[in-house]
Order: structure tokens, then sequence, then C-alpha cells
């Protein structure tokens, strides 16, 4: 497969050529949400970025695998093993069972998947799912002497780790500024360091997510279940493990650590991972009061918000940033993104007015060359937005007369914006156009009850029938009322 896609490797630090281990087949992992609370702005940039290399692999003509988790256990308010769990806790505070927040959470996770057009995974795995697997895993990190047991609980031995692989590779840290920089929490005193991280924890008395093991009755560190789970279905080695930056460390780290314990190696071929979000300059945080949830920035019910924003205009917000440089959202940019949107989606949809000629006067395939050099250099979609908005004037410059394009020109213009703005950019035409068609239809459908009114004043029955048979056949309901004639689409 010549595919010639360039991708940048988290690990290497440098863009590499992208070569599947086993073509066409492509193995993907990307670590998914943990479903205690709504997806907020922040969930939306790692979704987007990795449907668009999942969307772009399956363009090529790869078949990808692609493997996104639900974390629904293990991951606790507190990075250093002690506190909660995220989702035990909002279960306490709601007076739920924790799998009906899982579930909860988890549906209105894929409603705004489904809003952004993001396509669904080929495997969700939850890790509560896999709590034998991860006690395997587990065992054998331990028999390969990685891991201790301390009163009930396992822990990876970062020490151990490092003295024959190398712990830090992926983020860049060594274990001496981790010693110098990990907190010693009361309490931790069962860790022989405290930067050695869970894998096992002893669950406490109110501790309600507990699973039995000849270690304690307890739940799996949350790092576990992406190493357990990428092996279970992608095989212990693997083409591309995606994330969004925040996951680098500590949470990339220690899998790479689990899995080399386990497994002798890193299964990873390329890690990737996406740049953070920022609202008006600052991080993200509940704390600061700009936490935007993405129902709320589809239905402007936020203080943040001067307006509701469309799943498209958010997508093609993110899209026209690349996924690697950081990203702030403000309300000017989403008004400005929204404009470009528009203004993509009308000329795509003038491209229908357009009639060929004999002859062609401008390159389509130039600008086709172009998009995909800037897709294959590691996805660049800001320049390929460009290129696009390029074709833009190209396709006005056409519709006023001022160049022509012949029939096989127009196919491939057609074919262009469609493969690239809808295949690949995973945009869907926007809502203007659509309600632009109701509009028409609206139209159509009150200009044949006219009609059909007139045919029955002059008691003209053939042609009222026929109007009415015609709707049927349509798939539109008619129902003759006191006030009038009512019409909606039949389902
Ligand atoms: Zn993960």
């Amino acid at each position: 497969m010549e595919s010639n896609l360039i991708l940048y490797n988290t690990l290497s630090r440098k863009k590499e050529e992208f070569k599947p281990l086993n073509p066409p087949f492509v193995g993907l992992y990307v670590c998914g949400p943990t479903v205690y609370g709504d997806a907020h702005l922040g969930h939306a940039r790692p979704a987007i970025t990795f449907d668009l290399l999942f969307r772009y692999l399956k363009y090529l003509g790869y078949k990808v695998r692609f493997v996104r988790n639900i974390t629904d256990v293990g991951h606790l308010v507190n990075d250093a093993d002690e506190g909660e769990d995220k989702i035990a806790k909002k279960a306490r505070l709601e007076e739920l069972e924790p799998m009906e927040i899982v579930q909860y959470f988890t549906d209105r996770y894929h409603k705004n998947m489904d809003d952004l057009n993001t396509l669904k995974p080929s495997i969700e795995p939850r890790a509560s799912g896999h709590i034998i697997e991860q006690q395997a895993l587990v065992e054998k990190i331990l028999e390969n002497g990685f891991a201790y047991e301390s009163d009930g609980s396992v822990y990876f031995d970062v020490e151990a780790y490092n003295k024959e692989f190398h712990y830090g590779k992926l983020s860049g840290r060594n274990i001496e500024d981790l010693q110098a920089n990990t907190r010693t929490l009361d309490g931790q005193s069962e860790k022989r360091k405290p930067f050695d991280f869970a894998l096992w924890k002893k669950a406490s008395a109110e501790h309600i997510m507990r699973w039995p093991s000849r270690w304690s009755d307890g739940f799996p560190g949350w790092h576990l279940e992406c190493s357990c789970m990428s092996q279970k279905y992608l095989g212990d080695r693997f083409d591309i493990h995606g994330g969004g930056l925040d996951l680098q460390f500590p949470h990339h780290e220690c899998e790479i650590a689990q899995s080399t314990a386990a497994y002798g190696h890193d299964p990873v071929s390329y890690w990737m991972h996406n740049n953070m979000v920022t609202i008006n300059g600052q991080k993200m945080g509940k704390s600061l009061g700009n936490f935007i949830t993405l129902d709320q920035l589809f239905s402007g019910d936020n203080d943040v918000l001067e307006q509701a924003y469309s799943p498209m205009t958010v997508r093609f917000f993110m899209l026209q940033a690349h996924y690697r440089s950081p990203l702030d959202f403000s309300n000017e940019a989403l008004k400005a993104a929204e404009k470009g949107y528009k203004r993509l989606m009308n000329a795509v949809d003038s491209i229908k007015k357009i009639t060929a000629s004999d002859k062609s006067s401008v390159d389509v395939n130039a600008l086709k060359e172009k998009c995909f050099a800037a897709l294959n250099d590691d996805m660049n979609t800001p320049i390929l937005i460009s290129h696009l908005f390029e074709g833009v004037k190209i396709i006005n410059t056409i519709i006023s007369g001022k160049e022509s394009i012949d029939k096989e020109g127009l196919e491939e213009l057609t074919k262009l914006y469609n493969d690239f703005a809808f295949d690949i950019l995973g945009l869907l035409p926007s809502e203007e156009s659509n309600s632009g068609n109701n509009e028409t239809l609206e139209k159509l459908v009150e200009t044949l009850i006219e009609i059909r009114k007139t045919a029955k004043a002059n008691k003209d029955w053939a042609t009222a029938d026929a109007v009415r048979d015609k709707f049927k056949e349509a798939g539109i309901e008619i129902k003759d009322t006191a006030e009038g004639v009512e019409w909606k689409l039949a389902n």
C-alpha cells in the first residue's frame, strides 16, 4: 500500500513514514473517556483528531481496527493512587449504582460523538469487563519481577524496571526528577517509592467497586486497562496509540512500562498525541468557572458563550488548527469558524450549478495533489483547508464565467470536495443548506396543497385524488382538518 503518509511519533520526537506492521491491516488504540460526567470541549479534540486519522487511513484503503476504551473503574480522584474512584464518588453523591452512572454518561458521550459526526470505533471495550485479564497481567508483571505486593495492593516497581528498561522515554522525564518532584503523602507508606504506581488496589471498607483477587478484594489501577485491552484486541505489537497530550504522563508512560514489563517490549510503533484546548488563554477547569460541556456548546447554555455553536462549527474550528498545536477557544474564534464553514459549504453546494464546457482552463488535479500532500504531512488540516478555500475561488471564477471547466474536470472537482470535506474531514453539509432544502420542500408541498384545494373546489376529483396519491407515494401524509390541510413526513 503506497500512501506516503508521514506521522509525527511522540516517542522518537520526529516525523516518520507510516509503515504498518501487517498491511493492509492497521491497529489503532485511543484512550477513551472516564465516564463520570458530561463530555466537554477537551473531549472533542482527541475525538476529532483520531476520527480524522481513522477516516484517512480507511480512505487510503487500510483495514483499520480502531479500539477506544471506556474507563469505568480505577480512575481515582487523585493521580497519586489515593482518594475515591471518580465513578464511585459520583454514584455516592447521586445515590446510584456505579454502573448506572457509567451507562448514563456513556450514552451521553455517544450522542455527543454522533453530533460531531465521528465514526464509531470497531471495538469499545470497558475496563470493568476485563478484570480477569487485568489480574492476569498483574500476575505476569509480578512473575517478571517488576512489581511487588504490599498489604493487599500490588505496585509497579519503577526502579527495578528502570534498571533494565527506560522509564520516562515517552515523556522525557527521568526517575531522579520524579524522586525530587513526587510528593510523599501520608498513607503512602505501603509504596516503596512515591513514584511507584498501583496495578491492583485493595478496596477500603466503603469502596463499592470491588472484585475478588488473590491479593485482596480490590480493583485495578487506572493505567492497567489500556495495556491489557490493547493487547487483547490488537496484539502485543500494534501500529498506533493515540490520546491527549495530558495523558502522556503518567498514563501512557505507565502503560509502556506495564506492557514492556509483561511482554518484553513496547507494543506501539507510533505514539500520537493531540494538543490541548484552552479557553481565552486559560486552562479549562471547573474551579476556574470556564468549564464548557459539549451539550452547552451546542445549545449556548453557558455564561462563557455568546451564542450556540453547531457541532459542525466546532468540528471545523478544531480542524482549522493542526492537532499538535494548542488551540484557544474564544467566541470570536468560534464565530470566525462558523463563517468559514458556511462559506466552504456554500461553495460545495454551488458546484452543482456549474455547467461543463468543452475545455478546461483550471487544473483540478494540481489542487488535489496539494490536498493530499497536506494530509500526508502529519495530517496538516489547516493547510488542507486553505487549499479547499483556494478551490472555492476557482469555483467562483467558473460560476462567474471567467474560467471554464470540462465534464471530466467537473467530476473531479465534485469528487475532490466529497472526498476531502465530507469523507475525510468528516464535515456534514451545513444546517443552513439543509434548512434551505426544507424550505424548498415546504413551498412545494404548500403549492400542491393549493392545487388540490382548487381541484376540489372545481369538483375535479381526478386531479385532487392524483395529488393525494402522489403525496402518499412521496412519503408525505396529509390530513384535512377544520383549520385546513395539515401535512407531515411519514417515517
Ligand atoms: Zn489509556
